[in-house]
């Protein structure tokens, strides 16, 4: 009751000095705002929760357990990597204290049977690297590097005594790895332009050659080494150890991408190598590119977490920044920008989803790999930009973590195969006919 005595005085003393002689010059349009100003009650407006997940596949898809490994991964990522990584982006140097984190995580080598792994499904780790990506692309490539190209070589390709060997530190981090394909001179072409030879001695094989943009490679423990057989010109992989004679590292400078992997330049001199460190069931690239096809479907969805995390950065920072009085996510044209993103985004998202479906269900081939590559890696690339513009000045600021997002965008474009390369493969699929040279 005293509640609508205080409302009655108020509305007394405010009627009381009006004067009611000027609302008559007001036109139809004019006495509608106001009446609208005076009768609307003040109600707080409800900004929808920030996310990248529209279509639910998270919470629907995945099994209990599987979700909460997820969310685990998750607040693990945003507690400790988040407020870390543009300091390490910006230096070019690596977080090592993350290490031990990670493998606390026992993440590593998720898909595999046997050797410590967990043997969770590939849509699992696909929904994981995607995560990874989402806060920092650079990590989620060191993991993939460590988890997916390096140990995944030995659980291809290797005797069940390399397995035995390198698997289960590998799945503790105790060991890291790197994955050496790439040469200055060769990159799209190394299915037949491998330059780095192998030349069987006795019981040791002798290395030379170089290899570029070699991810982990300035700190792994062990480098899986791709080299041409000098007598039977196929390609074979070699576990070449840490302090190896005739291996050397250098670091690359000055990338303007995933600055926080440490890429190496290997020069590899008269390096000799064991032939129990030959990975045994290596014989030609066809089995190189076993591992490439399961590494390629991980990238797609690195690219997803890429596009997420500049996506939620871009529509939560849109509902509080406020140009001309409103937040700028009230205006046309940024409420266009990010529906294009999260069109984008929803459609990699579906995409990589049916991909990791159909690797669960072992039917996966080069080209749906190539296909998901190639769409998410140029969508990520128009997300990212989008991001950037309605972000206006903030956008290219480090601080704001869509600039390291548009910068990383670039990196997952060309690794793993460039646009044009999974292009051909898909193309190659389709026609039948190849169109490579
Ligand atoms: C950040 C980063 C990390 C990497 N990490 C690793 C790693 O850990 N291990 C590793 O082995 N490699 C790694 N790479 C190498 C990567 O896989 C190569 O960069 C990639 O394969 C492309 O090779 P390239 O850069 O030599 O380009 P090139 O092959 O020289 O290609 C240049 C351009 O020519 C186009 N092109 C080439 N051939 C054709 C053709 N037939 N038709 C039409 N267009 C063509 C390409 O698509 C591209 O646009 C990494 C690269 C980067 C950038």
């Amino acid at each position: 009751m005293a509640n609508i005595f205080s409302s009655l005085k108020k509305a007394y003393t405010l009627l009381k000095n009006v004067d009611f002689e000027k609302f008559s010059n007001l036109d139809e349009t004019q006495l509608q705002g106001l009446m609208k100003l005076i009768g609307a009650p003040h109600k707080e407006r409800q900004i929808p929760p920030v996310e990248g997940d529209f279509y639910h596949l998270g919470d629907e898809a995945l099994k209990d357990e599987d979700r909460a490994l997820q969310l685990k991964v998750r607040a693990f990522l945003e507690k400790e990597v988040k407020p870390i990584v543009n300091k390490y982006w910006l230096k070019a140097a690596f977080p090592f204290e993350l290490i031990p984190k990670i493998a606390e995580l026992n993440i590593c080598g998720l898909t595999y049977q046997g050797y410590g792994c967990m043997g969770k499904s590939n849509l699992m780790e696909g929904m994981l690297a995607m995560e990874m990506a989402r806060i920092d692309t650079s990590i989620s490539t060191f993991f993939g590097v460590q988890s997916g190209l390096a140990m995944g070589s030995i659980y291809l390709l290797g005797s069940e005594a390399q397995k035995q060997e390198w698997l289960p530190d590998m799945q503790q981090m105790k060991i890291i790895g790197a994955f050496g394909l790439t040469e200055p001179e060769v990159g799209s072409g190394v299915a037949g332009g491998l330059t780095t030879t192998a030349k069987r001695n006795g019981s040791k094989w002798i290395l030379n050659g170089q290899k570029k943009w070699i991810g982990n490679a300035t700190f792994s423990d062990v480098t899986i080494i791709w080299a041409r057989d000098v007598d039977d010109n196929q390609v074979k992989g070699f576990l070449v150890r840490k302090g190896t004679t005739g291996f050397a590292v250098e670091k690359m400078q000055d990338k303007m991408a995933l600055r926080i992997v440490q890429n190496g330049l290997i020069t590899l001199t008269n390096c000799e190598v064991d032939e129990e460190d030959r990975l045994q069931n290596a014989n030609s690239f066809k089995d190189t590119a076993k591992v490439l096809k399961m590494t390629r479907a991980g990238v797609a969805w690195q690219a997803v977490g890429c596009a997420r995390g500049a996506y939620e950065s871009a529509l939560s920072y849109t509902t509080t920044r406020k140009q001309f009085g409103r937040p700028i996510a009230s205006y046309q044209l940024i409420q266009n920008h990010l529906v294009e993103m999260l069109s984008n985004l929803t459609a990699m998202q579906t995409l990589c989803f049916r991909l990791s479906q159909l690797q669960d269900q072992g039917l996966l081939t080069d080209a749906h790999a190539s296909l998901a590559k190639v769409f998410c890696s140029m969508r990520t690339r128009d997300v990212v930009s989008r991001a950037r513009e309605v972000m206006g000045g903030n956008g290219i600021l480090l601080e704001y973590d869509v600039a390291r997002f548009v910068a990383d965008a670039e990196a997952i474009y060309s690794y793993e195969g460039t646009k044009e390369i999974n292009t051909l493969i898909v193309g190659r699929a389709i026609t039948g006919f190849s169109a490579f040279v």
